[in-house]
Parts: structure tokens; C-alpha cells; sequence
């Protein structure tokens, strides 16, 4: 227990009096949260990283959660840290740098650390943060690895901290509601899915253009929603993978992939045929064909503005903000002691299949995932 914060002490206390068990949740490892029915608080996040996603879409939609709420901010920008603190009103005892992050230990107002920096910093601030004592929401693409991926779960194990991705279109009700329609074959049994995701990148010197800072092109950072869709769609993993990459800028596009094509066959006999690029807006689309119809999404993977139909008709409901239910949903299963739908797990099997893809890519041959 002497590694756990005091709040998180205290939890554990309250859990034992109230004559709460101390839960067991997926991956089996104890986490000492009150187990369901306790009395349910508004968790404490603290953001490492406050560039333009942190900026426009996770802190706007922290302020519309239920269950959490901006606690904390890390950062290396100095001149941060005065704009934030007076905008969201936060005393500088929450207020960390890269440096000092570890303090973070002693914060009993921090439950859960958003980790939103480049690519390859997730795996340390994730480690950091749950020998910290605290949960992890962690941004997509998990990591630059699968092995960076499996070290970062096991930390969250051995600190019994939960540890999720920032997965947000897995709680989009028209996402949600054609992975229903095709799961439970109301309109059939699913032929093939056509899914892309890509736009136009600008500025050449961004840390997603640095190999080493992102870990991959556009696969890593977009076309990974096309292949999670695939995979939530279907509910399938996919058993191989046949992929070939395209450049028409071999100087800005030197360190990471422009263009990938893939194409992902399912063990009941689905293909889906994938594309991601740097280097074309409009690729935004999920085409799913059933033996008797069709599901699309389009815009699929958008922040606001998703539109889906089936070949019955229009799918209209309600617009969400994809980051306060995706971190509602987490500061939730850590409330309740159950494994996020998006947990680590659920990242390292796409770093699995993304590092598939490039193998394909490089080999031009056909990789089996079925070992
Ligand atoms: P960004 O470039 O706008 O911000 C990155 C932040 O990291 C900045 O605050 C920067 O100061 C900091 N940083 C620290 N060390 C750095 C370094 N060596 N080089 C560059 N920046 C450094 O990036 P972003 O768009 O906010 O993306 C951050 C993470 O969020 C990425 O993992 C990205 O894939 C993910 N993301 C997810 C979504 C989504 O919809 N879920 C959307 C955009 C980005």
C-alpha cells in the first residue's frame, strides 16, 4: 500500500468499512477503487502535453463530463502554465513539468494522468504516471511499438492502476449503433468493408513527420481508426495482411509513411480493403456491404459532424462530445473496478497489426497474424 497515494489509501479504507471487496478487473490484477454501488466522485485528471489537442478538444470536453474534471496540467512550456492556471483556475501545487512530473505521487487531487504528448513519449509519462499511483488515459496510437505497448500495461498491472487509449470513436452513438446493426446481422452477414481515413499534412518540420517522435506516417496516426473500425465493426480479428506503401514525396515523406493501401482478411472470410495518406483530404469513410444491404459512415472519423446510413435509411442521433464520454466512460470503469472497452489491450492489438502492416509493406508479401 505504501506506493499508493493517500486518496488512493483511503479509498481502499473506505472500501473495507463500507465491507466492499477490493475488485478484481480484466487482466487480473486488484485494483483498490470502491467496487459498484460505493458512493461515485468526480476524478481529477491532470493533461501532460498541452498542444492543439489538449487544447481544443480535451479540455472543452472535460468541461462537459460528469465524472471528471480538469484537475492538473503537465508541461514543458513555462508560458503555459500561467494561460492554463487562469483559464481553468488551477493552483500551481497541480502544475508539473517533464522534470518534476514524478511529484504528481503526492497530488491526492490527481486520480487519472491523460498522457496527450508525440508518439513516442507515451510509453515513459504512462510508466511515470502509474508507479505515481495513478490511472492512465493514454492517446492512440498507444505507442511506436508492441513492445513499448506490453511494458506499459505491465506497469499499470503491477501499480494496479487501470490503463486506457484515447479510443473516442468507439463511444460514438452512430459508430455504436452500426457495430449493433452489423453485429447482430440485422441486415445480414457483413460480404466486405471498404474503410480510409487520411488528409493532407502541412507543415513539414511537425513531430509527425520525425520517425522517431512518431513512430510511423499516417498509418500510426490515422489510418489506425480505419483498422480499429474494422475490427469493431466485425468484432473479428484479422488473421492476415497484405499492404503496400506509395510515396510522391520521398523529402517530406523521408521518415514516416505518406500512403498505405491494406487489405485485412477475417477468419469468417470478410476482407476489408484499407487506405491512409498524408497527402489527400477527403479520405474520411466506412463502407460496410452485407448479404442483404450496406452500413456507411461519412464522415466517419471526424471531432463533431459524423453521418452514418443504412440501406433501410438515415441513422440520425444525437451529436456527443467523443472526449468527455470517452473520459466519463473511463474515470466510470475505474469507479466500478471494470476494464475500459479501450484498455491497453485493446492498443497493443492494433500496434500488433500496424507493425503487420509494415512488415507487408516491406516484404510485398502476404503476413499471416495467425501464429
Ligand atoms: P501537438 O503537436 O499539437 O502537441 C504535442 C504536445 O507535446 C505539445 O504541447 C508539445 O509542446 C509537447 N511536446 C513535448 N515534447 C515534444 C517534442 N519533442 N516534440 C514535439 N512536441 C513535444 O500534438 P497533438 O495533435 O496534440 O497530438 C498529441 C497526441 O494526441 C498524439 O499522440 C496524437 O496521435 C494524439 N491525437 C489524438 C487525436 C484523437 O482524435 N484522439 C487527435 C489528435 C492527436
Amino acid at each position: 500500500m505504501s506506493h499508493l497515494p493517500s486518496s488512493s489509501r483511503r479509498n481502499f479504507v473506505k472500501s473495507l468499512s463500507a465491507g466492499i471487496a477490493v475488485g478484481t478487473v480484466a487482466g487480473g490484477f486488484h485494483s483498490e477503487v470502491p467496487a459498484v454501488g460505493s458512493e461515485k466522485k468526480s476524478l481529477g485528471v491532470a493533461l501532460v502535453g498541452l498542444g492543439s489537442l489538449s487544447t481544443k478538444q480535451i479540455a472543452p470536453g472535460l468541461s462537459k463530463t460528469k465524472h471528471c474534471h480538469l484537475a492538473g496540467i503537465v508541461t514543458g512550456t513555462p508560458e503555459k502554465e500561467k494561460i492554463w492556471s487562469e483559464k481553468y483556475k488551477l493552483d500551481a501545487s497541480h502544475i508539473y513539468n517533464y522534470q518534476n512530473f514524478d511529484k504528481i505521487v503526492g497530488d491526492d487531487a490527481i486520480d487519472v494522468v491523460y498522457v496527450v504528448l508525440p508518439n513516442s513519449m507515451h510509453e515513459e509519462f504512462t510508466i511515470r504516471a502509474a508507479k505515481a499511483g495513478k490511472h492512465v488515459l493514454c492517446e492512440k496510437p498507444m505507442a511506436n511499438s508492441s513492445d513499448e505497448c506490453r511494458r506499459m500495461i505491465d506497469a499499470c498491472k503491477a501499480a494496479s492502476r487501470q490503463l486506457a487509449i484515447g479510443y473516442r470513436c468507439q463511444f460514438e452513438p452512430h459508430h455504436l449503433r452500426c457495430t449493433e446493426i452489423l453485429r447482430k446481422k440485422k441486415l445480414g452477414a457483413i460480404k466486405s468493408i471498404n474503410a480510409d481515413f487520411g488528409f493532407a499534412i502541412g507543415d513539414p518540420k511537425q513531430w509527425r513527420l520525425r520517425g522517431p517522435l512518431a513512430g510511423g506516417g499516417a498509418l500510426m496516426d490515422v489510418g489506425i481508426y480505419a483498422l480499429q473500425a474494422c475490427r469493431y465493426l466485425t468484432g473479428e480479428e484479422p488473421i492476415s495482411i497484405t499492404a503496400q506503401e506509395t510515396k510522391t514525396d520521398s523529402v517530406k515523406f523521408a521518415e514516416v509513411d505518406e500512403s498505405i493501401v491494406w487489405a485485412m482478411n477475417f477468419p469468417s472470410g470478410i476482407v476489408a480493403h484499407c487506405s491512409t495518406t498524408y497527402s489527400q483530404n477527403g479520405l474520411n469513410q466506412v463502407h460496410v456491404k452485407t448479404e442483404n444491404g450496406f452500413v456507411k459512415l461519412g464522415p466517419a472519423f471526424s471531432y463533431e459532424g459524423i453521418q452514418a446510413e443504412s440501406s433501410t435509411g438515415p441513422i440520425q442521433l444525437p451529436a456527443v462530445d467523443q472526449f468527455a464520454t470517452e473520459m466519463d466512460e473511463f474515470s466510470m470503469s475505474i469507479q466500478e473496478n471494470k476494464s475500459s472497452k479501450v484498455s491497453g489491450e485493446e492498443g497493443l492489438r492494433d500496434l500488433k497489426i500496424v507493425e503487420a502492416i509494415y512488415r507487408s509493406c516491406r516484404s510485398g508479401s502476404t503476413v499471416s497474424l495467425v501464429s
